[in-house]
């Protein structure tokens, strides 16, 4: 993978295609009437929906508890740092297990990244691990050499148990979830879409589904 943001680009591009609207917007609220998902909250205000998916990956564990589900995701922050002309001319993702880094080629440089941090929601970035990082690329290649670009920090949300989320919520015929999926979010990602899909269609997904249950932490 590349170039992650393009492939988003292209699944977006694909979604509005389809006739798919796009609200950027916080959702602070969940309304039930009985067993069934009426609105969400935004600060544009209520907004009727006919279902809905919590996918918001850390923040998920707010919104499953305020319609009774425990959630228990943490995050596990990690950092990378994009570098343009290093001296690395392998063509796939290296990683060190000893350091804990993963030297990728990407369209755009060579991404390092690394480091779990846990830290609150809302925690400042810790950008000397985004140094730390680097500076493990540079022991490993000691003429890597390359102008730093640009840096990031992600949060892997995570469950106790390491795997996803992904169900319908007990006590909403329209509400379902997709989360913690931990380091292999972008990895699972199409078949979790799938999942999904076939779960609202009321299709089989064809895979046990009981590991990933939504009330599986009570
Ligand atoms: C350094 C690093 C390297 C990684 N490398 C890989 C890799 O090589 N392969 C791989 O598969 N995975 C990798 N991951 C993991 C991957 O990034 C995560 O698993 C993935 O981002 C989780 O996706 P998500 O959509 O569940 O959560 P997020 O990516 O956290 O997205 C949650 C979204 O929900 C939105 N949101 C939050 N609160 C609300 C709200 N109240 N209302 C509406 N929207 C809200 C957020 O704005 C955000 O857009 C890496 C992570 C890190 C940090």
């Amino acid at each position: 993978m590349s170039d992650p943001q393009r492939l988003a680009r292209a699944v977006f591009d694909a979604f509005i295609e389809d006739g798919g609207e796009f609200r950027q917007q916080p959702v602070s609220n969940l309304t039930l009437a009985g067993r069934t998902l009426l609105s969400v909250t935004t600060p544009e205000g209520e907004l009727s929906v006919s279902g809905a998916v919590i996918a918001a990956g850390q923040a998920s564990r707010r919104l499953a508890g305020s319609v009774g589900i425990n959630a228990p995701i943490i995050a596990e922050r990690g950092y990378h740092v994009m570098l343009e002309g290093a001296k690395a001319d392998f063509e796939m993702p290296v990683v060190s297990m000893d350091r804990g880094v993963i030297l990728t080629p990407m369209t755009d440089g060579l991404r390092i990244a690394g480091t779990v941090e846990f830290a609150r929601a809302g925690r400042l970035e810790t950008w000397a691990r985004a140094d730390e990082v680097l500076a493990h690329a540079r022991a490993l290649f000691p003429d890597l050499g390359g102008v730093q670009t640009g840096r990031w920090m992600g949060e892997r949300p995570t469950l106790p148990d390491f795997l996803p989320m992904i169900g319908r919520a007990p006590n909403a015929e329209n509400l379902y979830l997709a989360c913690g999926h931990q380091h292999l979010g972008l990895t699972l990602a199409a078949l979790t879409g799938e999942i999904i899909a076939a779960l609202v269609a009321g299709r089989d997904t064809g895979i046990e589904m009981a590991p990933m249950s939504v009330n599986r932490f009570g």
